[in-house]
């Protein structure tokens, strides 16, 4: 089986009976794109598009699918990322990997409510009259920068 690095986009009213390898089919209409596995194992992979589901950016050129396309349902288990038509392969998340994730998510948060954007916050809150909630939020925050950070 070989891997498909590329591939084209069809915008489509219906999905077609038989899909071509390498070949991604977006129907606006029924909100979904399907393509055949980039593994080369020939399962179909549905990706709805939706809130809550996939996202499909298209610049005119080729389409980008967000978040990854894990097909953990079939044999191969193939996880990859579609952007600008082409296949990035990615590997399996380890459980160490989805942490070092999950402590980047926290420092992103700890930098957004200690820096600039806390004093940004608390001007906004002073011009539309809710002083005593600005206080109280920064009171809370400083208490928790002291127990956190100390
Ligand atoms: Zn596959």
């Amino acid at each position: 089986m070989k891997r498909i690095t590329k591939l084209t986009h069809k915008f489509v009213k219906f999905i077609p009976e038989t899909l071509e390898e390498g070949t991604l089919y977006v129907s606006m209409e029924h909100e979904v794109v399907i393509h055949k596995c980039c593994c080369g194992c020939g399962s179909e992979v549905v990706t709805p598009l939706s809130p809550t589901d996939w996202k499909l950016t298209f610049d005119g050129r080729s389409i980008t699918l967000y978040p990854s396309i894990g097909n953990w349902g079939f044999e191969c288990r193939s996880h990859y990322w579609i952007r600008a038509n082409s296949v990035q392969w990615s590997t399996l998340w380890s459980t160490g990997e989805i942490e070092a994730g999950r402590a980047a998510d926290r420092l992103a948060k700890k930098e957004y409510f200690g820096g600039p954007g806390a004093m940004d916050d608390r001007s906004k809150s002073e011009s539309s009259g809710c002083m005593d909630k600005a206080v109280t939020k920064e009171g809370l925050l400083q208490w928790l920068w002291k127990r956190l950070w100390r």
